[in-house]
């Protein structure tokens, strides 16, 4: 398809030459878009973000992990047990709604709710999971979108010396399950967390990842050691296709499966 694009550098005798060859390239590529919508049609009828869910809660199930399913609105003291308060940085790109509400830019205040009370029910090792929107007021670019699919997990009751190769493990897990082989995994500092590792491929970060005892536990009054991670699923999206815009594998009007709409 880029070898269409070399048309733009050519030459062409009258600009009616041109018109017409900009029109067979401008049918060339709507054909060719409508040609992978048709194979959406015939074949997996699912975008590949739902595809990829999928797949990776197949594989965290498989791993004895439990899904949960919390709401998108969250109350402004969930958040604040997350050390994001008035005057915290990241309280500016949070969607605030009426009534000391917002939606959530992050699933861990839930998760940590949720743990909460499983860590009273349940027997040690507990493991739990979400997938769903989380909503960031970002300055758009090619790797943020408002609004966009998070995977949390966390695995609750490791001996102390094991957490970070579980973290590894788990790490592993999810980007098998996303078809991506190539990954690093760095030490860095989180702005909410203090010190964590992020799985990164080249410059862009697919996930975050932390071990605990943490200082935020104390505010879901919580004493356990755990590994958890968050990873963006369009990131892991963006980095299996090898495609450099988010806006096109994310939640969109404009794009099915990775396909412009707007074609005739
Ligand atoms: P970044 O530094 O790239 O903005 P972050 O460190 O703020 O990301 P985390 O809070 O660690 O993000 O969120 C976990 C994962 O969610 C990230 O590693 C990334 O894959 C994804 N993510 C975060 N913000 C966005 C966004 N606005 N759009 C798409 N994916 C995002
Ligand atoms: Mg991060």
């Amino acid at each position: 398809m880029r070898a269409a694009f070399s048309v733009c550098e050519e030459e062409f005798e009258s600009s009616s030459a041109r018109e017409r060859q900009f029109k067979a390239l401008e049918k060339e590529l709507a054909d060719a878009l409508k040609l992978r919508l048709q194979a959406l049609r015939d074949g997996p009828r699912r975008p590949a973000l739902l595809g990829l869910q999928r797949d990776i809660e197949d594989a965290l199930c498989g791993e004895s992990f439990v899904q949960v399913a919390t709401p998108i609105i969250l109350a402004k003291k969930q958040l604040e047990k997350m050390s994001i308060g008035d005057g915290h940085h990241l309280s500016s790109q949070v969607f605030w709604l009426e009534g000391d509400k917002c939606l959530r830019p992050m699933l861990a205040p839930n998760l940590y709710s949720v743990s909460m009370d499983l860590l009273r029910i349940w027997e040690k090792p507990i493991r739990i999971f979400e997938i769903g929107s989380c909503f960031r007021k970002e300055s758009q670019g090619n790797r943020h979108l408002n609004e966009f699919t998070m995977c949390n997990l966390v695995e609750w009751g490791l001996p102390e010396e094991t957490r970070t190769e579980r973290l590894r493990q788990l790490a592993h897990v999810v980007m098998a399950a996303a078809g991506i082989d190539e990954y690093e995994i760095e030490e860095t500092n989180s702005e909410v967390y203090g010190p964590s590792l992020d799985i990164v491929q080249g410059d862009t970060e697919l996930a975050s990842g932390n071990i605990g005892p943490h200082f935020l536990d104390a505010n879901w009054g919580i004493r356990s050691t755990w590994a958890g991670l968050g990873f963006g699923l369009e990131r892991l999206l963006m980095t299996r296709e090898k495609t450099n815009n988010i806006h096109s594998v994310g939640k969109s009007l404009s794009y099915l499966d990775g396909a412009r709409l707007k074609i005739n």
